[in-house]
């Protein structure tokens, strides 16, 4: 794939305080952009992180024609640059897009063009333990056109932000039955950018009573679990580890969510896919089989949870130094990143 590349005259790499990175804060000098204008994709370019221009009358601004994906790059023990599992992340933006009416991302755009930006800004990736590249890939529509109709111009971006060790503080949940993130039929399988407009303001007011994050039950009886704000979902009852299952399409398919499943299943641990009920959590609760709970995304990897609120009733997890499962699946993960163990997955594709 030809990428046209011009470089920032002096990189700012430099000037992030590794020992106190910001999540978010900083963005790295490239940025990779390319537009698909009728039917086809143009030349991408990776050109000087920056604003960019665009007319009041861009669709997506109006009717949010607007997809994104969450993706990790680590610098290993041995100094190499490599991304987690980045084909994934493509295969799953495809399907946002295709629900939100927006064309595919080639791989060689979405992945070649991820490798040739982090091997250009890999600099950027911090090397302390914990540390990462977050990526962002994200794509929109582009119409000069106010009136409602699919768009036929789009833009996909790529730009890359410093990610800093996460403190896993362990997380209070509200388990949400008024509001609703996602229905069957709709977009909940998506990283639709209009998904999260809409918790935000349920997250405002579990957060003004004290939780963390909603975790989301189903739209029609608010007892089925989907998830928790941007993760996944697991609890470990007994000595099986339970997750939602993915059937409804209400349910974002977490990459992080696949890995936690695959290294379960490898270490002979009881995984099982499938609905689960907010009360099947509290009879396990009650008869004190609640191990562990926790949260799996591209930002928190593994979150524990150490408390659910539900209808007038708390939850309470035991100590998380205590949790068996959770703890190792972190670790290993963590090892597979850095290098520390064989990644017989082939999870990690080096960047150059
Ligand atoms: C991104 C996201 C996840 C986690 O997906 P990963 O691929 O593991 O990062 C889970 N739920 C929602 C709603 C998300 O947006």
């Amino acid at each position: 794939m030809n990428i046209l590349t011009s470089k920032v005259e002096a990189s700012r790499a430099n000037e992030v305080d590794a020992t106190n990175i910001q999540f978010g804060k900083s963005y790295s000098d490239h940025m990779l952009v390319a537009d698909y204008i009728d039917g086809v994709w143009q030349t991408p370019q990776i050109i000087p992180y920056g604003n960019i221009s665009i007319s009041p009358a861009t669709t997506f601004i109006h009717y949010g024609q607007s997809i994104f994906e969450g993706v990790k790059a680590y610098k290993n023990i041995h100094g190499e640059v490599a991304i987690f599992r980045p084909k994934d992340n493509n295969k799953r933006f495809n399907i946002s897009a295709e629900r939100l009416a927006m064309p595919h991302v080639p791989e060689e755009i979405f992945v070649g063009g991820m490798k040739e930006l982090v091997a250009l800004d890999s600099d950027w990736v911090p090397n302390q333990d914990g540390c990462s590249l977050y990526i962002r890939p994200f794509m929109f529509a582009i119409d000069e056109f106010i009136g409602v109709k699919p768009a036929e111009k789009f833009r996909f971006m790529i730009i890359t932000s410093p990610a800093g060790q996460y403190y896993n503080k362990p997380t209070k949940i509200y388990v949400q039955d008024k509001y609703v993130r996602a229905f069957p039929g709709g977009i909940g399988f998506t990283k639709a950018a209009g998904n999260y407009a809409a918790c935000m303001l349920p997250m405002l007011e579990v957060k003004a009573l004290g939780y963390d994050q909603n975790l989301w039950t189903d739209g029609i009886e608010h007892k089925y679990i989907h998830e928790i704000g941007t993760m996944n979902v697991f609890f470990v009852l007994g000595d099986k580890v339970v997750t939602p299952d993915l059937s409804g399409g209400t349910i974002l398919a977490g990459v992080t969510r696949d890995s936690v499943i695959k290294l379960l299943k490898e270490k002979g641990i009881t995984v099982e896919e499938r609905p689960i009920t907010i009360d099947e959590i509290r009879e396990y609760y009650y008869k004190g089989e609640l191990k562990e709970a926790f949260g799996t995304g591209t930002a928190a990897v593994i979150a524990p949870i150490a408390e659910l609120y539900y209808d007038g009733q708390t939850l309470e997890l035991p100590p998380v130094d205590e949790w068996q499962i959770s703890n190792w699946v972190a670790k290993h993960i963590a090892d597979i990143r850095y290098g520390k163990v064989e990644d017989t997955h082939h999870w990690m594709m080096k960047v150059k």
